[in-house]
């Protein structure tokens, strides 16, 4: 039910649980990170509170990394468990997702990954997005996504990090909300302003069907045919 990512300077994974902190009145029934940590993505999560989360990660400090993403659940498709908890990654650990929303065609989805061999860990909806990325990763992920989301039909907002392009977090935005924060010291996406207000006041709201590829010192947003768009920064004036 939420959403964070960040990519700068700093370690991410205290980021990524304060944000998500921010975002626990939207409700949710497990919690997880995804970190790269300069070899290997690292993911942890669980059924239940942030605070678990905490724990599992000595606040974020067993992760080492300056890019990842975060998320809050709030189970439509199983139920809330480990397994079925974000983010979830594909077999090789090289690709991790989070998403908010439904991916309503998931089943044909899944029937087809089935039948070339795929493997479920869980019986979210989602996993058909990890799988579909890792089905056509072609080495860009940009464009493998712009193929993914012809593919899927439902709302999602999905942050996603990729070991083959380490110093970026794609992430796209179709009827489930996603805004981006810049900053001198990096940048971010989430589901709400205040996630990331204590950071950055200037925002990028994102509209459906925009992908959005951040770098520590940059952020590109596209269309879905991948034209670049141009974005105007909102200055946020108000107060959490
Ligand atoms: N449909 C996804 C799931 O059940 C995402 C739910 C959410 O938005 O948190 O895992």
């Amino acid at each position: 039910c939420g959403i964070v990512g960040y990519i700068g300077k700093a370690q991410a994974a205290p980021i990524l649980l304060d944000g998500l902190a921010k975002l626990e009145y939207r409700g949710y029934d497990s919690a997880g990170i995804s970190i790269f940590d300069s070899e290997n993505i690292q993911t942890v999560k669980t059924k239940g509170k942030i605070k678990d989360l905490r724990e599992l990660t000595h606040d974020g400090a067993d992760l080492a990394g300056t890019v990842g993403i975060g998320h809050t659940r709030w189970a439509t498709h199983g139920e809330p468990s480990d397994a079925n908890s974000h983010p979830h990654v594909n077999a090789s650990e090289t690709i991790a997702v989070v998403h908010n929303g439904i991916i309503e065609n998931y089943l044909e989805l899944k029937k087809r990954l089935l039948a070339k061999g795929y493997i479920f860990q869980s019986e979210t909806d989602t996993e058909v997005v990890t799988l579909l990325l890792d089905y056509y990763f072609d080495g860009d992920l940009l464009k493998t996504l712009s193929k993914v989301m012809s593919r899927i039909e439902g709302s999602y907002a999905l942050g996603i990090i990729n070991k083959d392009n380490p110093d970026e977090i794609i992430a796209v935005k179709k009827d489930s909300p996603l805004i981006v924060g810049l900053s001198e010291d990096g940048n971010y996406i989430a589901s709400d302003i205040p996630a990331v207000l204590k950071h950055t006041r200037k925002i990028y709201i994102l509209e459906d069907g925009e992908i959005v590829k951040l770098t520590r010192d940059n952020v590109t947003v596209y269309n879905q045919d991948l034209d670049v768009v141009e974005k105007e920064v909102t200055e946020i004036q108000w107060d959490v």
